[in-house]
């Protein structure tokens, strides 16, 4: 009893210390570099956030997975070399939609949708939302998924991404409407032309399991993001990496066995429960921390009704 004790205790006291680190790298991060043009510009750091709903930067599933996510489009020439690069390689990623090209081109979205690659909305015309008020983002968000729905009558579209980052209470309107928000923990700056083998080589570099690549298919020249794509592909899946979609908070998962969270109960870390009709697993020992209310439990998702 005694050493489950001191477990917790130590457990609790590293828990403390990275709660203290990842504060202290968010605001190291959030300030932006100057606008270089409207698309091209550093991404605030991802977390960068004033709503309470959350913004998830992993996959759904544990383990060697990955997503890839492709922004700002859809772009006449871009969007259809990376489309191919994935049917080649019959893997599945993210698609983050500006609503004014998601207009010029509606074609593009029927075959991103038809070719089973995930819809997620990236506002009507790559605005930063981190002053917009919330009834303006709700206007963008909804003018920008009607024109979704639009190309594809009835799209399901699980995500959405605020333009460079800067989320403001975003996440709040979006989980409001239905859609996860996502970030990214894995950034190349492909937008900022540092070469296809650049590119390449920063995402070998940086990925971990449930790794979110932030990669752009639109807002730019992005020949060297397509030859990136080109080598990461094949790459990374004989390397057995799965290609998963982002994490999805508003799916149902499957609850079926797992207990109801008690504050007596000591849990370790990758331990799941459910409680307030979700699934949430530990990130590490804890005991007596209500899940949804700190940092110590993920959400895994709702519960079937
Ligand atoms: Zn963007």
């Amino acid at each position: 009893m005694l050493s489950v004790v001191t477990r917790v205790a130590a457990v609790m006291v590293t828990a403390l210390a990275s709660a203290t680190l990842a504060a202290t790298t968010a605001s190291a991060t959030s300030t932006p570099e100057p606008a270089v043009r409207s698309y091209d510009r550093a991404p605030s750091a991802s977390t960068t956030t004033a709503a309470a709903a959350p913004v998830v930067t992993r996959t759904q599933r544990d383990g060697k997975a990955v997503s890839f996510t492709f922004d700002d489009g859809p772009h006449p020439t871009y969007t259809p070399q990376v489309l191919d690069l994935l049917a080649q390689n019959q893997l599945k990623a993210t698609f983050c939609l500006v609503g004014t090209e998601v207009e010029k081109y509606p074609d593009l979205v029927r075959r991103i949708n038809a070719e089973g690659h995930a819809l997620c909305n990236h506002s009507w015309q790559h605005d930063s939302m981190q002053t917009k008020p919330v009834a303006d983002i709700r206007a963008d968000l909804t003018r920008t998924s009607n024109a979704i729905r639009a190309a594809v009558p009835n799209a399901v579209i699980k995500y959405y991404r605020a333009p460079y980052g800067e989320w403001g209470a975003s996440p709040d309107v979006a989980q409001e409407l239905g859609m996860t928000s996502v970030g990214w923990s894995v950034d190349p700056r492909d937008w900022a032309l540092p070469g296809a083998d650049a590119i390449a080589q920063s995402v070998r570099t940086n990925l971990r399991d449930t790794g979110v690549v932030l990669l752009h298919d639109a807002g730019g020249v992005r020949e060297q993001t397509v030859s990136a794509v080109r080598v990461l592909l094949p790459e990374l899946k004989a390397a057995g990496w799965f290609f998963d979609v982002p994490q999805d908070l508003n799916g149902a998962v499957n609850c079926t066995g797992i207990p109801a969270w008690s504050p007596t109960q000591v849990y370790t870390g990758g331990q799941s429960v459910t409680h307030a009709g979700r699934k949430w697993t530990a990130k590490w020992w804890t005991q007596n921390n209500t899940p949804g209310t700190n940092d110590v439990w993920s959400n895994a998702g709702l519960c079937p009704v």
